[in-house]
């Protein structure tokens, strides 16, 4: 029997504290230009000293999953939070390349910023053996490479997002205009008892309100 086409999978990961239309409308756009089966969300672990201390790291994913719950292709994927501490990317990759068919296709999105660091991530040299890259870009931002990058992008980027063939080893970029819209934003608001009415699904709007999260300390 034939086997299946390979699946085209995208791994978007964040704070996603809480998560925003920002978020949103972003994950959308890369399942329409990329033609993916399926864009993971995948929530951080923080170390446990940063952050929003009263908004747990299950709570923070249970929004996650509100906000995607019946958006295919858009699913949550919780690796990272069932660890205690932050993972390293290349064993997220690790773990995920082991529940797929080897010759599915994976696409780590990553910020321009992110990407221009990675030289300092943990085995970053083996990243691309597990994925490609695609690296979101803001239209009015400055787009030259660190000199660490140059060799890498010379060998592995591909102009055409469209034309990325094979489970991994390519790098492209996107270019998004995002809406103007931070979780900063949103946990200032509501700390000051303001409303986050539209910056936020309504679903997460309604979880924020029940269980009382953002608020300024009493
Ligand atoms: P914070 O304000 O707490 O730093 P954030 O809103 O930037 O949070 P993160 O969870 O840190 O959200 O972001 C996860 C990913 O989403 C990052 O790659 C980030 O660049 C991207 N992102 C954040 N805000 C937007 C937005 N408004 N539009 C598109 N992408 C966004």
């Amino acid at each position: 029997m034939k086997k299946a086409r390979p699946r085209r999978i995208g791994l978007f990961g964040g704070t996603f504290d809480p998560v925003h239309i920002g978020h949103l409308r972003s994950a959308v756009e890369m399942v329409e230009q990329f033609a993916f089966d399926e864009l993971r969300l995948m929530p951080n672990a923080r170390p446990p000293h940063r952050g929003t201390p009263q908004v747990s790291a299950a709570q923070r994913l249970a929004m996650v999953e509100l906000a995607v719950a019946g958006v295919a292709p858009l699913v949550v994927d919780d690796r990272e939070l069932k660890r205690d501490k932050p993972s390293y990317t290349i064993d997220t990759l690790e773990s995920l390349r082991g529940e797929l068919d080897e010759r599915d296709q994976l696409f780590l999105l990553v910020g321009w910023d992110a990407f221009c660091g990675l030289p300092t991530w943990h085995r970053w040299e083996e990243l691309l053996e597990h994925c490609h890259v695609v690296v979101l870009q803001r239209p009015d931002a400055d787009s030259e490479p660190p000199e660490d990058l140059r060799d890498l992008l010379a060998a592995r980027s591909v102009a055409d997002p469209k034309a990325m063939t094979g489970p991994a080893g390519q790098i492209t970029f996107v270019w998004q205009t995002p809406l103007a819209v931070s979780a900063t934003q949103i946990r200032q608001l509501l700390s000051q008892g303001r409303s986050a009415r539209f910056l936020v699904p309504d679903a997460v709007l309604n979880y924020i309100e029940a269980h009382a999260l953002y608020q300024a300390p009493h």
